[in-house]
């Protein structure tokens, strides 16, 4: 039996300032300051500029619009599907609601499918057991930063198609918590028609709290996001979406970090793993071969079988006896989301995504967490275990 372990500190579940600032992001911010100190001084977005184009070299694709938050990102990239309302589109039970959000904000239909028990990724087959006629886009996100197999889905969007006899619908990518993940085709960002990643304060990286940014290969899209985020350039309809000189200065700096802090992240995930996986009880999270998984957050999920209300008892229990906070990220959204429950209470029922909802937690990860705390989490979660039975 372990010694209940006292700490220092209280654990958030999921921190904010996932990637944290340091002396480079304070440098960047004051240059901006600096640049502005003459009354003639011509604000004329080349911080933004040089962000979308390090961002797009970055992952390999010819074009990235910068925009002030994921969501935003989201409800531009399936406007830009074009579909009528009414229209469909695919997308995971298991998923942050913004995500479905976006899909009803513009008229559209968000059909739910079960994720996959073991990734917590949309199922390719879902994909095509749920396609109709009426399909416009497939929406995939890729949870706590394992990526989806954006390939098979690809494959299965395309035969479903074909039997169908429409055109095949486009895939938008949420990215906001898989930044530098990588599917086996290559880097996130690299597949489907439009990837959308987050710079909020808890994501992998961050623009001063909030930011997202849209990558495509598709140069008329984003002309065409450019317009959405300012205005319309004076053609079309848009509005004001842009981020700041400030946010893309420091997202320059972050972008060059990402990458360390994420090996981080990755370093801790490994070892939490091999000390969790001693103890039965749980499903510790699984990195496929040839997938890159980021840990934006360390996903555990009870075992099946696992008695009733267990996940919840061991949430309390980390909370009040060792200060360690845990997050649901996530159960299917219409369980959390009012507007998401009335637009899709005629769908269902979804076993697989109610049962995770009911077993899964994320104790915190983050990358500037010392060898010990993450040792110390690791042990108030095996006294845990023990102590409520699980195993
Ligand atoms: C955080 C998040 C978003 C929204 O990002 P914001 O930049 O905060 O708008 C969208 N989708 C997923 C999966 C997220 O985790």
């Amino acid at each position: 039996m372990h010694q209940p372990v006292q700490l220092e500190e209280h654990w958030p579940g999921e921190p904010d300032f996932g990637s944290t600032f340091g002396d480079e992001e304070i440098a960047a911010i004051l240059g901006v300051f600096r640049s502005t100190q003459t009354w003639a001084h011509r604000y004329d977005r080349h911080y933004q500029e040089a962000f979308e184009a390090e961002f797009a070299a970055r992952v390999g694709m010819p074009h990235a619009v910068s925009v002030n938050s994921a969501g935003v990102g989201l409800d531009l990239a399936v406007t830009c599907l074009d579909a009528a309302p009414g229209d469909e589109v695919i997308t995971c039970a298991i998923n942050f609601p913004g995500t479905h959000l976006a899909v009803i904000g513009c008229g559209l239909r968000p059909v739910l499918c079960e994720p996959d028990p073991l990734t917590l990724n949309l199922d390719p087959a879902e994909v095509a057991r749920r396609m109709t006629r009426r399909t416009r886009g497939v929406l995939v996100t890729h949870m706590n930063g394992l990526p989806a197999d954006v390939g098979a889905i690809g494959t299965a969007v395309e035969e479903a198609a074909r039997r169908l006899h429409i055109a095949v619908p486009p895939v938008i990518v949420d990215a906001a918590r898989a930044q530098g993940a990588a599917t086996p085709e290559g880097p996130v960002g690299r597949q489907g028609w439009v990837t959308v990643f987050s710079f909020h304060r808890k994501k992998l990286m961050t623009t001063l709290g909030e930011g997202g940014m849209l990558v495509t290969a598709c140069g008329e899209t984003a002309a065409r996001l450019r317009r959405l985020r300012s205005f319309g350039a004076g053609r079309s309809w848009g509005s004001s979406y842009r981020m700041t000189e400030f946010q893309a200065a420091v997202g320059s700096v972050q972008l060059r970090r990402v990458d360390g802090l994420n090996d981080n992240r990755i370093r801790l995930a490994r070892r939490r793993t091999r000390r969790l996986s001693a103890v039965g009880g749980w499903q510790t999270p699984p990195e496929p071969a040839g997938f890159r998984h980021v840990y934006y957050l360390y996903t555990l999920v009870l075992a099946e079988g696992s008695p009733v209300g267990a996940r919840d008892r061991l949430m309390r229990r980390l909370q009040q006896r060792h200060r360690v906070g845990t997050v649901i990220a996530n159960p299917p959204t219409y369980r959390r989301h009012r507007l998401i429950a009335r637009e899709t209470a005629d769908q269902g029922p979804f076993p697989i995504a109610e049962e995770l909802g009911r077993r899964l937690l994320c104790p915190p990860l983050h990358p500037l967490m010392s060898d010990v705390e993450n040792v110390r989490i690791a042990d108030a979660l095996v006294e845990c275990a023990e102590a409520l039975g699980l195993g």
